[in-house]
């Protein structure tokens, strides 16, 4: 039997028919497990109006209350973070311990937006002229939009949520629809940890959600995660109708390894940050850029790892599960034949894997080229699978025109012992999220997440004080009691005295 997955607004599960529906598959089965509903324009505006009335009094909710609904919220999610695992393996297919790793890494947000009433605090100075004091505060946008991708349906989410919510907007998401039961409980857990009707609510649906959302006169922001395709689709149509918009896009992260590099942990982290989630990872490492001699060493440790790592079922404690859908497994599959077609080396063929689990499933093994170079679609494009490319390059400079020369600059990481270059690294490449020796430099909650160039539309990075900013808007104020002795008409332009 097939589960129905459908809206949550105002509180509870909607009730309504819908007249489209989509397909959701167990991708380790090839099984459809369950059918979601598209939200059409009217329950877009439903779901907004919901929204809209309870901004109303939320943003009006004292801090500590609202503080006190976060901290709820945070141990519910703590106590039920395998529940909301589980829903993700049985949709994505991401084995669960990856599953559990991207709510933990989630409830990390949801923690830092429990500060909300030292993160809101504003500016005072006293007697900026005499008898004057000025003070700046934050304020909240109102209803704001989240749209997010498949490959998070937890984590990326809660990148914007908690502090949205924190702030005191009143929250819609448009999650993915080839995954979208997590957010379902997600919500439910808002509901039990007191939040009122109508400040979260979850529309299911594809582009006719998504453009509802945009072109509603009602949504303040839209906070997106996706494809750079649509993510600039997304900033383009969001700020035409006047919102304030950050779409993080798509991307390709470079693996830079120095020849003085510790080759074994670098093997070791081109393999974790590689083919973990099967690579369906915007901080996935998927070029490998060896700076000579080391390429021949380098490649033969991660040849001898990748014959070490299983493929199967998420369930089943595999290292790595099957690919989203059919669809997208048959696309990465046709890059590792167009790899083959322009002179790529195929140095391990993931095609026609040993799986542990179903013949059905959507399987994909780990896949390495070698003797990549720029001009390959394989380098060119994001993948987003397990193929992992290496590019041989002669020099350190080579290695950071290569970098710096791709459109996309999500993430990167050097290995080196080398202390000096690798602080010219992170001084000279133009990528927004640098690591050293770490290669997945996902920044904690505290800091703020987002790419450069083709990896992100609009100013604002998510979480951290960026996050904070982007879902309030400042306001000073300039005040003055009435004293007696500074009355009196003046005409001209205020001046501190
Ligand atoms: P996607 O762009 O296909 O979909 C993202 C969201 O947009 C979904 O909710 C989807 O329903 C909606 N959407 C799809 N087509 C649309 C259209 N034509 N008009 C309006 N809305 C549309 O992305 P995906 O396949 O779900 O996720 C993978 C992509 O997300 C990769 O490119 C990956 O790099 C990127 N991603 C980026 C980051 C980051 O931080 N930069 C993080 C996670 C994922």
């Amino acid at each position: 039997m097939t589960a129905h997955i459908t809206h949550f607004i105002n509180g509870s599960f909607w009730s309504g028919t819908a007249e489209r529906h989509g397909e959701v598959f167990n991708p380790a089965t090839g099984e459809v497990t369950g059918q979601v509903d598209f939200a059409s324009l009217a329950v877009v505006d439903e779901a907004v109006s919901a929204a809209k009335a309870a901004f109303d009094s939320w943003h009006k909710t004292s801090l500590s209350r609202r503080s006190q609904v976060l901290f709820a919220f945070r141990e519910l999610l703590n106590a039920r973070k395998g529940d909301v695992a589980a829903l993700i393996t049985a949709e994505h297919g991401k084995v669960l311990s990856d599953a559990l790793g991207e709510v933990t890494r989630g409830l990390e947000v949801v923690e830092f937006a429990c500060g909300i009433p030292h993160l809101l605090k504003g500016g005072y100075s006293e007697s900026v002229s005499t008898g004057v004091d000025v003070y700046s505060i934050r304020q909240p946008l109102g209803v704001v939009g989240i749209i997010s991708p498949f490959n998070f349906p937890a984590m990326v989410p809660m990148w914007f949520f908690p502090i949205a919510i924190a702030a005191g907007n009143a929250v819609v998401i448009k999650p993915s629809e080839k995954d979208p039961s997590a957010i379902n409980l997600v919500a439910q857990l808002w509901k039990e940890a007191g939040l009122p009707d109508g400040v979260f609510n979850v529309l299911h649906g594809d582009k006719v959600a998504v453009d509802g959302l945009l072109e509603h006169p009602d949504v303040k922001a839209i906070s997106f995660v996706g494809s750079t395709a649509i993510a600039r689709y997304i900033y383009e149509t969001g700020t035409k109708f006047g919102k304030r918009v950050q779409a993080l896009g798509g991307a390709k992260n470079h693996m830079v390894v120095l020849p003085d590099a510790d080759l074994d942990l670098a093997a070791d982290a081109a393999i974790n940050a590689g083919f973990g989630s099967a690579g369906e990872r915007c901080m996935a490492i998927s070029a490998l850029v060896a700076v000579e001699p080391v390429a021949d060493e380098l490649i033969s440790k991660i040849q001898d790892r990748m014959g070490k790592l299983t493929t199967g079922d998420g369930t089943r404690g595999c290292d790595m599960g099957p690919l989203v859908t059919r669809v997208h497994r048959d696309k990465v599959t046709s890059y590792v034949e167009a790899g083959v077609d322009q002179g790529a080396t195929l140095v391990v063929d993931g095609r026609n894997p040993q799986v542990d689990g179903a013949p059905g499933g959507f399987w994909l093994g780990p896949t390495l080229f070698d003797n990549v170079t720029a001009s390959m679609s394989i380098y060119r494009d994001e993948i987003f699978g397990p193929v992992l490319s290496v590019l041989r390059v002669k020099t350190y400079e080579a290695a950071v025109e290569l970098v710096n020369d791709h459109p996309y600059g999500n993430g990167t990481a050097i290995f080196t012992n080398d202390g000096g270059a690798a602080r010219r690294y992170q001084n000279e490449i133009q990528v927004g999220m640098v690591g050293i020796n770490v290669p997945i430099p996902v920044p904690m909650a505290y800091y703020s997440f987002g790419g450069w160039k083709s990896s992100l539309f609009g100013d604002s990075h998510a979480h951290g004080m960026e996050g904070v900013h982007f879902f309030t808007r400042g306001k000073v104020v300039t005040s003055r009691w009435l004293d007696p002795s500074h009355g009196g008409l003046n005409l001209g332009f205020p001046q501190n005295v």
